[in-house]
Order: C-alpha cells, then structure tokens, then sequence
C-alpha cells in the first residue's frame, strides 16, 4: 500500500491571501501526536466551511488541512488506551485550526482527544452526527443540568434545518419535549416534522431587534444563531427558563438586556464543542449511542465523497445545506 493519500491544504501567501489547494501527503507531513487513524469519514461543518472560504480566520498555521471532526479506524498507536483497529471519533481539540485536520486520508493526534464510536454505530452514522450532533447534544445535556424537564414546557431550537438544530429537533423530540422549530426555509416544514418537531416559526418571527421582555413562549432553547435571534429568544424564554447558546449563523454579537436575567431568572447557558472535557464528551457520544433515534440520520446526511468538500464548504457558509454533509473518505 501506497504511504501517500489525498488531503486538502489551506495556505497563505506573503500578503496573508489564503489558498486552497488539494495535494498529496505522506504521514511524514503528519502533526505531532501518539495515534495515527486512517481517516474513513468526515463531515462539513459551519466552521469548516468558515475555514475553507477564509470569511473567519478559523485556520491560525499554515499551511494546514482542515476538517474539525472525522471517525476512522487507528492504525497505529503509542497511547495506552488505542490499539490499531479501534475504531474513533474526533471532534475539536483545534484540528482543523491549528492541528492537521479530517480532510486528509491519514491524521496523527493525541489519543486523549479520541473517543470511542460507540457501539452499533457506523463511521458514517457518526459524521451523520459530526460535532453539530455532539454540540447539539452537549446542548440538551446543558439543559437538563438546568432541570428543564419535558414537563417544563416547549424548547424552541433556532437554525432548525442547519445540522446542529436538525439533530437537537431528533434527540429532544426523542426525550418527549415539544420543539418549536425556528427556521428561515419553511419549505422545509415536513423534514422538520418528520425530525420531530412539533411547531414551525418562521425565522423572521426572531431575527430583528428584541424587546427587553415578550410574550413568554418556551421554558428553553438550543440556539445555534446568536446576534438578534438569541435576544428574541432569551426575551420570550418563560420564568426560571434556560437557553444553550451555541452558535452564531445570524452574527457574534448580542444585542439584548438584563431584563430575562434579572426580571425572569432565566439562564443562558454556554456550550463549546471544541475544548470540552473528556467526561463530558463521552457522556455525549454515549447519549448519541442511545438517545438519538439512528433510523433518522439518513433523513438528516447527504452523503459526498471527498472531490465534494471544497463545494459543500461554500455551500453550507450560503445556508444552502439541509442537515448534515457526511464525507466519505474511501
Ligand atoms: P448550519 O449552516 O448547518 O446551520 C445553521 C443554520 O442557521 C442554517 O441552516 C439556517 O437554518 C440558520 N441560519 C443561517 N444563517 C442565518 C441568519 N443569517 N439568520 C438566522 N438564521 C440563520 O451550521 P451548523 O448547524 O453546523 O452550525 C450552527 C452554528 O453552531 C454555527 O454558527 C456554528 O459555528 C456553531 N457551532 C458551534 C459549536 C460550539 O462548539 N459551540 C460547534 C458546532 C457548531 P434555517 O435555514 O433553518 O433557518
């Protein structure tokens, strides 16, 4: 077998021009790390896609393959917890922005950054997943800490059709609570309810300025949009209400008052994918095993092989991808 496999490289030039070019590596060109994993599926997330337009500085060296997530099998593995044929999944721990990331067919990493896949899932099933499915997770994970219960009320999910609101609709609908599904594509309106949604809004309803306080409608929400649309959100989160916050697809900034805070007592809880402790992720993925109904990953993946990524990455930044893009690494 050949030592050399495809990869996608990001580079910059004198006047900081970003490139993106697909090469050949060898696993000389590899990173530092304890565990080299042929790398047998990967998906495109909002990052990646900020990553391979170049609209975020997500990549900070040069040059560097990106991809933020993939599942594969290890191939070799000086960590005490991986043996070759293992089967893995990675998710953050800045590959992709500062470590050789999933868009290559070999990636050398810590094996404390892996998790295992979990049992009666596929490599695929798990970039079906990817990290919108995990941070989804870690969302209604966060939610529950907070005690916010089906009994509560309704859990209002923003970006509905994007991945990480796709996946929240299936598992919290899973768990028995009423989702109300924010989106911009109403035409999307039977993918969400075959995901399990109970209600669809259409995303004007929340994108402009918020009032301090409104109509209560929800007792939480996994909001994937910030910038406005978590203002109207947290403004007509019910008393005592919580609300993950784990996107930005409207913008990074919060226009909003202390008035949900202070008058209502409701939280706004933060959720990051990237450096999450390791107990934590594999709480999620284990929840992934068993509280994710897996007959719907395929309503939610469209599946594209490798030549696809650069396109799906452009794709996904115009808000043109339904679900989740699952990369077949063969
Ligand atoms: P997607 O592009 O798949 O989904 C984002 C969705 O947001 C879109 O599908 C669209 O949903 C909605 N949207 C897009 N643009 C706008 C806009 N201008 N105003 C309002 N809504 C908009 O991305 P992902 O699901 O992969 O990621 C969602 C967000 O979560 C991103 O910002 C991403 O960076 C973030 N993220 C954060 C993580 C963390 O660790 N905190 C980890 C993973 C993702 P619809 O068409 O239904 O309206």
């Amino acid at each position: 077998m050949t030592d050399r496999f495809k990869a996608i490289l990001i580079s910059r030039d004198e006047e900081k021009r970003q490139s993106v070019a697909v090469t050949e590596l060898t696993e000389a060109d590899l990173m530092e790390g304890d565990v080299t994993v042929a790398v047998e599926a990967s998906t495109v997330n909002y990052k990646d896609g900020l990553a391979i337009t170049g609209k975020s500085p997500v990549v900070r060296r040069f040059p560097l393959v990106p991809g933020i997530d993939f599942a594969g099998t290890v191939l070799s593995s000086s960590h005490p917890d991986w043996k070759a044929g293992d089967k893995v999944i990675l998710n953050g721990w800045g590959t992709g922005e500062t470590h050789h990331g999933a868009y290559a067919g070999r990636s050398r990493v810590k094996g404390d950054w892996l998790v295992p896949l979990p049992a009666g899932m596929s490599v695929f099933d798990a970039m079906s997943v990817g990290t919108a499915g995990y941070t989804a997770m870690l969302s209604v994970m966060a939610l529950e800490r907070h005690g916010i219960t089906p009994d509560r009320g309704p859990i209002v999910v923003t970006g509905a059709a994007g991945g990480v609101g796709s996946v929240a609709i299936a598992i919290l609908s899973k768990l028995g609570y009423h989702v109300i599904a924010s989106t911009g594509r109403v035409s999307e309106e039977a993918y969400l309810k075959e995901l399990g949604a109970a209600e669809i809004i259409p995303r004007d309803e929340l994108s402009g300025p918020a009032k301090p306080l409104a109509k209560e409608r929800w007792a939480g929400g996994v909001d994937a949009v910030g910038s406005h649309t978590l203002a109207n959100v947290l403004s007509m989160t019910s008393y005592g209400g919580a609300i993950a916050a784990c996107g930005l697809a409207q913008g990074m900034d919060l226009p909003t008052s202390v008035a949900p805070f202070i008058l209502r007592g409701v939280s706004l809880l933060g959720i990051d994918s990237v450096m999450a402790p390791k107990a934590l992720r594999l709480e999620a993925w284990k929840r992934i095993g068993t509280d994710l109904d897996h007959a719907k990953l395929s309503a939610i993946s469209t599946r594209i092989g490798f030549d696809g990524i650069i396109d799906a990455a452009k794709a996904i930044i115009d808000g043109r991808i339904r679900g989740r893009v699952v990369i077949d690494m063969a």
